[in-house]
């Protein structure tokens, strides 16, 4: 089975079109979304839209969390707290509902989905975690895999039962042990910072045990003059580059 997870669109509707395009051009069997569909970008309901219109099950991410929570508004940092209250204003309570709805972790096909750090977090980031908590995790983790967004890097944990270690991902088909369990973070849809501005997403092949890391070009001058047109912070503009 050939499994697409996505994560991180943030309200960037031409990089997530893009992706879509991408994966029916490659063909997959399933699609998974790891959350913040919406916040920075200018397209929040749009993007929610597609993603339910495409009945692609996703986690709920701290964007999520926040525009359902104020009290989550406070632990972003100003510029990002304003986008998210403008965020707000774009979406219909219909979306409003559905974000309410997702959960934080979805199990299946051995997998685990969750935002920011398994079991179940979507506020941890995986580079606050300690060696010690990524081997008690590991250890009580039942999935082989887990699926992780959040930082918007990519990168991959790999554990053997005794040690856990990090490397960086690129774009390139890595090959799996199947003796081994790992995390691993598929970067950013929608707003990239791991030095390359093409969409990012990756494709877990159950039967091949291979992860294929995919590079997406999409029309980012679109999306940057929209984010300032809609008067949401010009930073989020300028990081698309
Ligand atoms: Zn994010």
């Amino acid at each position: 089975m050939r499994i697409a997870i996505i994560s991180d669109v943030h309200a960037n509707l031409e990089a997530f079109k893009s992706v879509l395009t991408d994966i029916e051009t490659v063909g997959v069997d399933k699609i998974f979304c790891l959350g913040d569909t919406i916040g920075y970008g200018p397209n929040p309901e749009a993007s929610v839209t597609l993603l339910r219109d495409r009945a692609i099950p996703s986690v709920i991410g701290n964007h999520e969390k926040a525009v359902l929570d104020f009290r989550f508004l406070r632990g972003f940092n100003p510029v990002a707290r304003e986008s998210l209250q403008k965020t707000i204003k774009m979406l219909s309570e219909d979306t409003l509902r559905f974000l309410g709805g997702l959960d934080t972790s979805i199990v299946a096909h051995d997998c685990r989905f969750v935002h920011g750090f398994p079991l179940d977090s979507p506020m941890t980031y995986l580079f606050q975690v300690s060696e010690a908590k990524l081997r008690r995790t590991f250890v009580k983790m039942p999935e082989r895999c887990c699926f992780v967004g959040h930082t918007h890097l990519l990168e991959c944990v790999e554990w053997n039962g005794d040690i856990a270690v990090t490397s960086e991902m690129t774009r390139r088909t890595y090959r799996l042990n199947p003796d081994r369990a790992y995390i691993i973070n598929v970067g950013s849809v929608g707003q990239p910072r791991d030095g390359d501005n093409n969409a990012k997403y990756s494709i877990f092949d159950t039967d091949e045990n291979s992860l294929e890391v995919r590079f997406v070009p999409y029309d980012i001058a679109a999306v940057a003059e929209k984010i300032i047109a809609r008067g949401l912070p010009k930073s989020h503009a300028l990081r698309l580059w």
